[in-house]
Formats: C-alpha cells, structure tokens, sequence
C-alpha cells in the first residue's frame, strides 16, 4: 500500500493503486469469509479499505459499484450450502477509530435527523452474523450474511445451537421476522474447545471468530461418523446474541432498545452488555469503559456499536449500499496482529532452563512494541509449527504476555526454514539435558558456572524478594559475570560476591545495550561494539570509581547484616521463596541449625513441607553451594537471628500492637509498597493472611480495595481504613 498522501496522487496513480487494492481486498475477504483463514490481520484490511475509500472520495471518476467499500464483504457464490435471498437485506458497518471521528458521526448524525437523539451504545461482538427467519413464533430458516442480499442456509447446522430457539416462547408473534444475531464463542467455551481439539490432534483454533465461523459453516456430508461428533459438538458450544430485526413492517414498539426486550420476552438470547445513553460524553464514555474492560466481558469484542435508538429514524437516515447510517462500529485498536519470525533464541536462566523465545519483526501490539514471545520448548515450537522467516499471528491482549498463535501458512513463498533445539547451551556449550526422564524443558547441567546461571542467580540475590540491595539489578548481574574486559569476570559464581572490592569493579567494560532491540550498539563508522565502563568515571581529568561502583559497595556491606530468611532465599534453593523461607528462619533461628536439621524436622515446619525439606537438604549437600556459604559466612554474613532461643521457639512472635493478630491488608496504603506494610505489620506482631476468613482480626483497606472488604463487612470483622494505619501499629 502506498503511503503518500491521497492528495498527492495523480488521477493515473489513483487509477492504479484502486485496481491493485481492490484485487488484494478481494483476495483477502475470498481467504477470510469463504476458508475462514485470513491471510492479513483485520487492523491491515481495515487499512486498506480505509485507504480505498478514500482514493474514491477524491477521485470520483474510479468510483464503482462493485467495489468492496460499496459491498456488504461475504461469499454469494457458496458452493457448500444451497442460497437464501434475504426478506430484508442485512448491512455490514462504517467504521470509526478515534473518539473526535465517533463525536463527528454524531454531531453529523444528529444534524441529519434534525433533533435530539437517544444513542443506544453496544459492545461489538466478534462472532459473525446469522440471520433468522421465524413465521408466526416457529424457526424456519436460518442463513449466514453473504452479500447481504443472499446469504448460505444453515439452517440444520442452528438446529445444533442451544440457545437459538425452534419455538418463540409467549404469543402475539409476527407473521414473519427475520432475527439477526451474532454467533460466537463464549471465551471459556473456546479456550476449552482447543483443549479438547490438541488433545485429539486436531487442529487448533487461531482465534473464536474464525472459529465460529468455520464451526457454523461445516457441512454434514462427507463427514465419518467420529468427524459428525466432533461437528456436533463444535455446534453445540457456540452461542448467540440478538441485536436487530427485520422484514416485519411494524413492529408495535419504538425504539431498538425495546425490540431487544421483546426478543429476550420471547426467549431469545440478549446481551446483557448495552445501554442508552442521551449525551455523546455518555457514549465516548461507553467507549472508553469497554476499552479498558474488555476482557471483563465473556466473549471477544473488537469495538463497540453506537446506534440510533428510535426505530422511525433508522427509516428516516436509511443506508447506503454498504451500512446504515443510523449506526457505527468504533473499532478498538487490534490485540492480534500479523509480523516475521526472524529468528528462534534459546535463552538460559537461573535454574538453567533453555527457553526457545521468538524474535520477530517489531509490531505495535494492543499499544505497545513487541519483538520477543517466549515459545516455551521446543514441543511447543513444534506444536505452533511456526517456520523461520514466516509471517505469524502474535497476540497480545491488554496486560498479558505476548503469544504467537501460529503461522500464515499460505504466506510461504519457500524461503522459511526448520528451526531445531540446539544440543548445546548457547552459553556455555554444555549439553543441554532434561533434568528427569519425560521432562519437555531442557536445562544446562552446568549450574554451578555457566554465566547465564550465575548471571540470574546473583540478579536475584539483589532483587526485592531476597537482599534488595540498591544497584544490583539485572545490568550489574551481567556486569559482573559476563563483561566484555576484563576476560576474567570478577565473579564466576556468587561465593565471590561479598569479597567484591572497588579494585574488582573498576576495570569493567561492557557493551552498550540497544534499548529497542537488545543486541549490542554498533558505532556506525568504525563497525565496532560501543563500550562503557559503568564503575569509573573521570573527574578533573583523572579516573575514580563511579557513583555506581561506591553505591554497589556499600549496598553488598549493608547486605551483611539483613534478616536470616533475606539470605535464605538469595542462596537460589529451589522452592525456597520468601514465605518458605520467612517460616525456615522463625523456627530454626540460625542456618546452622537448618544444616543440622533432618528432612522430617524441615518439613515439620508449618508452611514448609516435604518437597521443600527435600530440596533444602539437597541444596546443602553439594560442594559448591557449601562453599558459597563459608565464603559468605566468612565475608562477615552471620546467618541467624541475634537472640534467637533455638529450633521451635518461635523467636519472631513480636511482642508489639497486632501481637497474636490475623492481618490482612487491600487495596494501596500511601506512603507503602505492599511488602513495606506487610513487613510492618510483622514487625508489629501481625501475621499476614491473603484471605479474609472468620479468623481474621483486622483488615487494612486502601484505595483500590475490592471484595475483600467486602467480605470482611460480612464478616463483622474490624475494617481499619488507610489513614488510621500508621496510628495503630503505632509507628
Ligand atoms: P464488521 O465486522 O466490521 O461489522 C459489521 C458486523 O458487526 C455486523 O454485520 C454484525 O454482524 C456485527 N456485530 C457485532 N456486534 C454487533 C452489535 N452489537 N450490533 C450490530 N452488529 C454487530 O464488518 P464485516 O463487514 O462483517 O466485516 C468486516 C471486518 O471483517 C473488517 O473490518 C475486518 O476487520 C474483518 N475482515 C478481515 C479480513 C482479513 O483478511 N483479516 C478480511 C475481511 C474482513
């Protein structure tokens, strides 16, 4: 697609790029309404159209009836089911994209009708339209859109749906309607529907519209008897929502909003997700409520329909070939786009595992950058199928991690390649091996010096949840393990790190990160890696440790002398988190104490268990692990709590103002992160609880508090609000 302005082309441009549009739009809808696999995601085919409407604006001599921006997009030519010519014609819908083009169709709209109106505002729902025709109460057709004049007839496939009805429930019912609805798959049913499919190997859905699509327009025939089931019961999970009628001249209400109660009086399927409104505010309002819900909702929405509710107007506004003019789609930016693989890594992390993630071409993605998305293993690469150099459908849906969903397999051209699991680790080179038999993930058996490993390790001995020492994040882990100078990093496996000197810190060099891509900076004339030396600076012309070497320093000395269970979790022991560790530590007071402890007396521990006793008393046994300890031990850690009586008695049981107290704290407190009040309430006697139960003493509510308040109003049980917090653990 050209990407001049419209203004800028000349009528012989124009003339060519609307022939070559129009082929490819053709082409596309062909792949997306008739095979139910489209080839370009909707964002790009919205463009296109876009683009193509607006050539025709301003050259009205290409013009055409035929063109698709004049058409209802569909298959007229089915060759699967027998044609169903429409009593009343179905309308696809125009599209807007931005709140300043939904007021502007408004204040038009509004202009058109010449008074006030009252705007009936809708989620969109990604399913696709199913028109049908009852006769006095009884369902005797049912046929897909098409062109909109003549759609497919599936009828027996409907009889399979649940909650389309045969019979209209009540009486009174016209003579003939036609019922229009959209068929979709509730989220939950899809999500299960392509668990059931993998787990008969067959193929799975890349996403519930096309599901539904391709679910609703199967054909019985030809089908053996176990394919009938599967059919049956594709049918049987997918849902409708009514949202219109047709050729039924009067229908004895006013109003759109009303023909939707009458249909839910009859038994049909209503959304429950609309509502009027009598100001545009309200309707922008609407937008932008569903925007950021919407995936509250149980089905996939791609926008929201604003229409105008008094059913006199849609007569009096009409439509054109293509779409009312009474009603219009705005279109929520795209959660699933289409870009390159360039290139499966293999990443290795702290516990050695070898995670193949994919590096794809940039694309902009539910409004952020996306250039990476894990693949998990090398099963899964081969489940998605996904080849080097194809075009793949990415999706990445509000906060949720980016997915690739699967390859446009009609997109290759012959030039993508097999990827396959490297044998080695790509940063060591041993041989990568699962840990057990059976296991998917391939780890590297080198733990105790591979630089990946160490590198995670100590990233999280500095993180938060273990020392949070102040300039130890993830750029110093990778300083300090795999710098580029000196050849020797200052630390090959953590035992070093609390022997750290400003000596050892001051040669370091390391590659400049592009921060868009990752990979190291290239200075544009001499080719070379762009270095830098974050621990020493020049100041009056002479070289002296940095800010972050002198801050690294003194965090690691400051380090020293943190809480016991602090240090449990920063020695890496596998299951061995915050909450495990916090229970190890009360109860035995001092490492030493856990060293001499059997695994019965570990998992005895509340809060503790067996497979964590197993894994702490593994940890202790190997070599390299006992050695971190003694270097540490002998870099000044001490590894207890100061005071502590022995194993059992539970030294931590604070005497303070929550002493003996189940505490449970929503929503945000200013002035506290959530560790930070937590920490605070322990240190105050309080024993922290996720849940509200009857046991419960006392719940903390912030801003942002939801049913836990709740639950604790129920309850009965004493609710202190955020600024009382503070006065009552009397800090
Ligand atoms: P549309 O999906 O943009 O909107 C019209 C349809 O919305 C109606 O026909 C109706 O069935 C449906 N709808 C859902 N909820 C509704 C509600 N509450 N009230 C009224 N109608 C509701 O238009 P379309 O003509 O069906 O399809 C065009 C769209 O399909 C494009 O915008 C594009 O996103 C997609 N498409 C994609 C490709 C591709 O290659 N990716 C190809 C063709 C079409």
């Amino acid at each position: 697609m050209d990407d001049r302005p419209v203004a800028e082309l000349t009528a012989l441009e124009a003339h060519v790029e609307v022939a070559s549009l129009r082929d490819r739009i053709a082409e596309l809808a062909d792949a997306y309404y008739a095979r139910n696999e489209p080839l370009v995601s909707d964002a790009d085919y919205d463009a296109m159209m876009r683009r193509l409407d607006e050539i025709e604006r301003e050259f009205p001599e290409v013009q055409s009836q035929d063109s698709p921006t004049q058409r209802v997009g569909g298959r007229t030519d089915s060759t699967l089911f027998s044609p169903v010519v429409h009593r009343e014609r179905l309308y696809s819908l125009d599209n807007v994209f931005t709140l300043d083009e939904l007021t502007e169709w408004m204040t038009k709209t509004e202009r058109d009708a010449a008074r006030a109106i009252q705007w009936l505002c809708e989620v969109k729902i990604d399913g696709l339209a199913l028109s049908m025709r009852y006769e006095n109460g009884v369902l005797v057709q049912a046929a897909t859109r098409g062109d909109g004049v003549t759609g497919e007839d599936v009828t027996e496939n409907v009889a399979l749906i649940p909650s389309i009805p045969q019979r209209l429930s009540g009486s009174g019912h016209p003579a003939v309607v036609e019922i229009r609805g959209e068929v979709f798959f509730r989220t939950a049913e899809f999500d299960d529907l392509n668990a059931r499919q993998s787990s008969l190997g067959e193929k799975t859905f890349a996403n519930p519209r096309n599901a539904a699509s391709g679910s609703l327009r199967q054909k019985a025939e030809s089908k053996n008897e176990r394919q009938l089931d599967l059919m049956r019961d594709r049918l049987n999970r997918l849902s409708l929502y009514v949202h219109g009628i047709g050729a039924w001249d009067n229908p004895p209400v006013a109003n759109q909003s009303e023909v939707y109660e009458m249909l839910k009086s009859w038994g049909m399927p209503t959304s429950p997700h609309w509502r009027t409104v009598t100001s545009f505010e309200g309707a922008l309002e609407y937008v932008r409520h569903h925007g950021e819900h919407r995936h509250d909702i149980e089905h996939e929405i791609d926008g929201v329909v604003v229409k105008v509710d008094a059913l006199d107007l849609h007569s009096f506004l009409g439509a054109t070939s293509r779409a009312p003019r009474w009603a219009i789609a705005y279109k929520y930016p795209p959660e699933q786009v289409n870009t390159v693989l360039l290139d499966i890594v293999v990443g290795v992390g702290r516990t050695g595992r070898a995670t193949p993630y994919a590096v794809m071409k940039p694309v902009t993605v539910a409004g952020s950058v996306v250039r990476q998305a894990t693949l998990h293993n090398k099963d899964v690469v081969a489940q998605k199928g996904v080849l080097l150099g194809d075009t793949v459908v990415l999706r990445k849906a509000g906060d949720v991690i980016p997915e690739i969903l699967g390859p446009v397999v009609e997109l290759r051209d012959g030039t993508q390649r097999e990827w396959s699991m490297p044998t080695g680790c790509p940063e060591c080179g041993a041989t990568l091996a699962p840990s057990k038999e059976g296991d998917v993930d391939l780890r590297c058996p080198n733990t105790e010096h591979c630089p990946a490993q160490v590198r995670g390790r100590v990233e999280h001995i500095g993180s938060r949840g273990a020392l949070d020492i102040e300039g130890l994040g993830e750029v110093t882990a990778a300083a300090l393990t795999q710098p580029l100078f000196p050849t020797k990093p200052p630390l090959s496996s953590e035992a070093g790190l609390f022997d750290l000197t400003i000596d050892d810190l001051f040669p370091i060099e390391v590659a400049v990160k592009d921060s868009e891509t990752g990979l190291p900076k290239l200075d544009e004339r001499t080719g070379e890696t762009i270095t830098q030396t974050p621990f020493r600076a020049t100041v009056k012309k002479e070289l002296v440790p940095s800010q972050d070497a002198i801050k690294l320093i003194k965090g690691l000395e400051a380090a020293k002398s943190k809480d016991l269970w602090r240090f449990l979790v920063a020695l890496n022991i596998r299951h061995v988190g915050p909450v495990a560790a916090r229970a190890l530590a009360s109860h035995f007071g001092s490492l030493a104490a856990i060293e001499s402890a059997s695994i019965e007396e570990l998992s005895a521990v509340e809060g503790v268990g067996s497979i964590i006793a197993a894994s702490v008393v593994e940890w202790l046994e190997v070599d390299w692990h006992q050695d971190i300890v003694a270097r540490w031990r002998a870099a000044g850690v001490r590894f207890e709590i100061s005071g502590h009586p022995g194993p059992g008695a539970a030294a931590e049981t604070v005497d303070g103002p929550l002493s003996g107290m189940t505490v449970v704290v929503t929503g945000t407190l200013p002035g506290f992160t959530r560790d930070e009040a937590e920490e605070v309430v322990r240190r105050a006697g309080g024993k922290i609880s996720s849940s509200v139960s009857r046991k419960t003493d006392i719940v903390f509510v912030g801003e942002g508090a939801g049913t836990k308040e709740a639950k604790a109003r129920e309850l009965g049980i004493r609710i202190v609000p955020a600024e009382d917090f503070a006065a009552t653990l009397r800090l």
